[in-house]
């Protein structure tokens, strides 16, 4: 049996098309609807993503903003540019890129970000929505693995509600940028939820949990770590991680936590490194830019979110 190949490029693609009629609505109602991310210093990883953003941003017709900041900026300064942007009219979404240098206080400079404008959701007030199940903001990586899931689910027609509630989903790694908000998303869809981290690893090993998933979301940031032995034959398998290895050809080549090619002959369907989470990920973080700009012109919630292409019950926001 070889895993059927969860395409996330088709998926960011349709994504893409219902969220554009959206965008163009917006502007024609004269909303500002701007992103503007923040990076301090230079990393390859916030370099390639900013491409991606500004690429995607345009192709949308969503003004972008790219601040690239001094490695050694002070707390004060940083919190002072979030304040800008803040007020700034033009901006509707910001995205402060990770890691900050040590000696900035992620949390308090998190904290500083207006939380309607907080489009990955890591202000407390719209990570503890999302803890309670009433999410303003679902963060993009998260959201793109279950968007990725229903949209499966709806091209081999498995009933969502139906597979959820008997599914174990297993998240490897537990970060607050990933591994959490995905736990509150299949609570939310009220499956079975098992969260492993790096210290089943050094004692019993992670396949003592991992075997057990019918879903298998992996967001731990090494290489290779799903191995053949990790997985059962008719789990789903997400893989979130993201690791820039040199190739034989010298190059850089971006390659998941999980080993594919021994992975995938086992498992009933699969998301690719790159083409999988990735490409909706980056869709969802200016639909969440959209969802913003509606939401600050005092709109509720249920009608500030973009449609979702597909069926119309998502189960992946609660309103
Ligand atoms: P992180 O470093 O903040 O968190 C990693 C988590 O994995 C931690 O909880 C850590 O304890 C755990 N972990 C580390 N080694 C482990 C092991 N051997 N076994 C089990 N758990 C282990 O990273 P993050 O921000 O959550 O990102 C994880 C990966 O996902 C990275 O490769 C990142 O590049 C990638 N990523 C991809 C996307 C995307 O859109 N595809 C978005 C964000 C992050």
């Amino acid at each position: 049996m070889s895993a059927q190949v969860i395409d996330g490029r088709a998926c960011a693609r349709a994504l893409k098309v219902s969220l554009e009629a959206d965008v163009t609505r917006l502007r024609g109602e004269g909303l500002g609807i701007g992103l503007a991310t923040v990076v301090v210093g230079e990393g390859y990883s916030s370099k390639a993503y900013e491409r991606r953003l500004r690429k995607l941003a345009e192709d949308l017709g969503v003004p972008y903003s790219p601040q690239v900041l001094p490695a050694d900026i002070s707390q004060e300064e940083l919190v002072s540019r979030i304040s800008e942007l803040n007020t700034d009219l033009s901006v509707s979404g910001i995205l402060v890129l990770r890691p900050l240098p040590a000696h900035i206080d992620e949390a308090a400079v998190f904290r500083a970000i207006d939380p309607r404008k907080d489009i990955e959701a890591v202000h407390p007030e719209n990570a503890g929505l999302l803890a309670l199940g009433v999410p303003r903001f679902v963060p993009s990586t998260a959201a793109s693995c279950f968007h990725l899931l229903d949209t499966w689910l709806d091209s081999v027609g498995e009933d969502r509600a139906d597979f959820y509630h008997r599914s174990l989903i297993v998240v490897v790694g537990r970060s607050n940028n990933v591994g959490k908000p995905a736990i509150s998303l299949g609570y939310e869809r009220q499956a079975t939820i098992a969260s492993v981290d790096e210290w089943a690893d050094r004692t019993t090993g992670i396949g003592r949990h991992t075997r057990w998933a019918d879903v298998l979301i992996v967001a731990a940031g090494k290489a290779g770590l799903i191995k053949a032995e990790h997985v059962s034959e008719n789990a789903v398998v997400i893989d979130v991680g993201i690791n820039p290895c040199i190739g034989q050809d010298g190059k850089v080549h971006m390659v998941g936590d999980v080993d594919y090619d021994a992975v995938a002959p086992r498992v009933r369907a699969i998301t690719p490194v790159p083409g999988g989470v990735g490409p909706v990920t980056d869709v969802w973080l200016l639909r969440n830019t959209v969802t913003a700009a509606r939401l600050l012109t005092g709109r509720p919630i249920e009608e500030a979110r973009p449609a979702l292409p597909g069926p119309t019950r998502t189960l992946l926001e609660v309103s």
